[in-house]
């Protein structure tokens, strides 16, 4: 039964660096919501809802949406 608890075990180490990644992630999205988006060419004002939705909101959903996409992109 060692090879199931060698392959638990890198599982847990697994789990715990995507939970570390996920946690460094959700570190850069702290502070209060922006009133408006921070996109120099957009600045459209960001939904009360969103803004509650999500803490550290900075863009609108379309300027988030157009820099996921971009973020995604090789
Ligand atoms: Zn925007």
């Amino acid at each position: 039964m060692e090879v199931t608890d060698e392959a638990s075990k890198l599982e847990a180490i697994h789990n715990e660096s995507a939970l570390a990644a996920h946690l460094a992630q959700r570190e850069t999205l702290t502070g209060p919501s922006a009133e408006f988006c921070q996109m120099a060419d957009c600045e459209m004002p960001i939904p009360e809802g969103r803004r509650l939705a999500q803490v550290g909101v900075r863009f609108c959903t379309e300027c988030q949406t157009r820099r996921d996409r971009a973020r995604g992109r090789k």
